[in-house]
């Protein structure tokens, strides 16, 4: 039910697409919002595996979103070098698509939340954990699985 990319020379694999995604610092998530009006929010992030990691207030717009409609998608920009010459831009970006569930496993949460803080802020423990506390029970940990990821780059990144 996904679609192939029709321009399948600009289409990078598997691991330049991971390492796309371990190198940014944000996306944007895009969501199915109210009255059938798409909302894509940035957002940090973390990758586990097959898993992007979020964490957001317990209520809002986008948590609205994803507890109606769990299918979305998110984004990430790596590389926009504008060319004026060219009217281009050499970029490279990922989409991925997948589903969202809000964590409810309270060790599940710690767990994501701590690879969250860890990533952005390697090796304050003692920091992370004063951060986390008094917010625990009011924010939400996301949890997005991919089901299907594609990478594309403008030809003249090719080589
Ligand atoms: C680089 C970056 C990283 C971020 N990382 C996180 C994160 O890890 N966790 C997190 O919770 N938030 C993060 N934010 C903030 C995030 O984009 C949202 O503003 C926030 O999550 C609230 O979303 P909401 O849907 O609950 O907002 P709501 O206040 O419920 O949204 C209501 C309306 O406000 C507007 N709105 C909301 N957010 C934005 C926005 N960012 N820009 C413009 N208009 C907006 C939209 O019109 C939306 O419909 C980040 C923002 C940026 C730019």
């Amino acid at each position: 039910m996904f679609r192939e990319m029709r321009r399948k020379k600009q289409q990078l694999g598997e691991e330049e697409c991971l390492s796309i995604l371990d190198e940014a610092t944000s996306g944007v998530l895009s969501v199915l919002g109210d009255d059938g009006y798409p909302y894509g929010v940035p957002l940090s992030f973390v990758r586990i595996g097959a898993t992007l990691v979020f964490h957001c207030a317990a209520t809002g717009h986008k948590t609205d979103a994803v507890k109606a409609h769990p299918q979305a998608s998110f984004t990430v920009v790596a590389q926009d070098d504008v060319v004026p010459s060219e009217y281009n831009t050499h970029y490279r970006s990922v989409i991925a698509f997948g589903r969202v569930r809000i964590v409810e496993d309270r060790d599940e949460k710690m767990a994501l939340l701590r690879s969250l803080g860890e990533r952005y802020w390697p090796g304050h423990d003692d920091e992370l954990e004063a951060e986390i506390a008094p917010r625990f029970d009011h924010m939400h940990v996301l949890a997005f699985e991919i089901e299907h990821l594609t990478g594309k780059q403008s030809l003249a990144l090719m080589h």
